[in-house]
């Protein structure tokens, strides 16, 4: 019998089984269908011996000391701070949209205070900020605007940035200073050893049984477990009963170039041209030495694995009658990107997962369930 069966071994479904097992001493049962543990956050090294991420690049930043210091349980930190340039007019520059880019764009020279003049000048100031083209012309205007965030946004969402939560764009804010960095989080650094690494240290305990290659309605049947933790689409497990909740994914493609570099920053974003949304050479990630390099290209699609929530009201409806009956389902907790339909970083996973063993641990026992049926109708938490 097991105290908890847990559905997902990414970052969600990881935190819980290794705080329930370490700090609860609890039996868990960790389930996924793909075959490695670390959900998308997985690395390994390719043919030509080069750490690339195989769900897209993955770059840690936070401000939570509690959530960096966590994860410092199981790995020693590279510093790393993330840049990004874009490529647009003809040019790389950096994208926060910052002093640097404003004088390279237009061939100026501007100070601090006259970069806020100019966006001042170019701005079509919103009452109310609602969607990701409020967020942007509000900001800069509408010529920076397209120039940046327009195209890019409607290759990644297959939505105009009319149509999208403001919550999208307003992830990249805009810089009247030369701080080019992506993220300006106090704590920005990678795993040492890479994600796959950190996670098979967190997972290293004799109370956590792992079980691969395994979609978890398919033995649900046949297991003893006291409470269940879902960390895969809430949806998927309510059997679209209220319909699909829609998911953007992305097709990486990927390339060994004979050659120490590619490109100057560890990202370069496409806004306007090309059909992917950005190339990302991972050496500059993870400070690998190698003659080699490896770049993924990111080409958004509709179809494949479910990686983003589309955050809009229509979805934020569905959503919330799944949530409803997430709440009314007996012994079992929602959790992650996927179980709470978010539009989450890494260091948001964990906060939200260090947070529900928090309440967890504050609630009541549950009642076993034997071979997927419950004894009684006990409801937790
Ligand atoms: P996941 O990692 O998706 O784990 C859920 C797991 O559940 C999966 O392994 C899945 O196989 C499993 N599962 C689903 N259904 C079933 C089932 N029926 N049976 C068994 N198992 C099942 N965050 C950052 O902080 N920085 C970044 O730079 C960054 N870059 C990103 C780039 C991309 C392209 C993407 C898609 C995301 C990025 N993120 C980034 C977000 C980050 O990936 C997530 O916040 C985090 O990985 C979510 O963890 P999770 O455990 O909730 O979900
Ligand atoms: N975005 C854009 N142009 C850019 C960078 C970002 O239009 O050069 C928009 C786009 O809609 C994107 C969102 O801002 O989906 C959030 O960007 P972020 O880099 O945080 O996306 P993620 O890394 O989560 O894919």
């Amino acid at each position: 019998m097991f105290d908890y069966l847990i559905v997902g071994a990414g970052l969600a479904g990881s935190v819980l089984a290794e705080r329930l097992a370490t700090k609860a001493n609890k039996k868990i049962l960790l389930i996924d269908k793909r075959n490695h543990i670390a959900g998308n956050t997985y690395d390994y090294y390719n043919n030509d011996g080069i750490l690339v991420h195989k769900y897209g690049p993955h770059i840690f930043h936070t401000n939570s000391k509690e959530v960096y210091e966590y994860l410092g349980k199981f790995t020693a930190w590279r510093p790393y701070e993330h840049h990004v340039l874009a490529s647009v007019d003809g040019q790389l520059v950096p994208i926060p949209i910052n002093q640097n880019t404003i004088n390279a764009l237009y061939g100026l020279n501007l100070s601090c205070e006259q970069v806020q003049d100019f966006f001042n000048s170019k701005a079509e100031k919103k009452p109310v900020i609602r969607t990701s083209e409020d967020v942007v012309v509000n900001a800069v205007g509408r010529e920076l605007y397209e120039k940046f965030f327009k195209y890019y946004t409607r290759k990644q969402w297959d939505l105009d940035p009319s149509e999208l939560d403001a919550s999208v764009t307003a992830r990249v804010p805009t810089r009247t200073n030369k701080d080019n960095r992506y993220f300006t989080d106090t704590y920005q650094a990678m795993p040492m050893h890479g994600y796959t690494n950190m996670f098979s240290k967190m997972l290293d305990h004799p109370n956590i049984k792992i079980m691969l290659n395994t979609d978890y309605k398919e033995v649900i049947g046949t297991l003893n477990y006291k409470t269940l933790i879902y960390t895969g689409p809430i949806d998927a497990y309510f059997d679209y009963c209220y319909g699909k909740l829609p998911y953007r994914s992305i097709d990486f493609k990927f390339e060994t170039i004979d050659a120490e570099n590619f490109q100057p920053t560890g990202t370069v974003n496409y806004p306007t041209s090309q059909p992917y949304t950005r190339i990302t050479e991972f050496k500059h990630l993870t400070g690998q030495k190698h003659n080699k390099t490896s770049i993924v290209f990111e080409y958004p699609t509709a179809e494949g694995d479910p990686y983003y929530p589309i955050p809009r009201p229509e979805n934020m409806e569905i959503y919330n009658r799944y949530k409803i009956l997430a709440a009314s389902e007996r012994n079992a907790y929602f959790t992650g990107r996927l179980g709470t339909y978010k539009y989450y970083n890494m260091d948001q996973v964990v906060a939200q997962s260090l947070t529900l063993f928090k309440k967890i641990m504050q609630t009541t026992q549950t009642e076993p369930i034997i071979n997927g049926h419950k004894l009684s109708p006990i409801k937790a938490g």
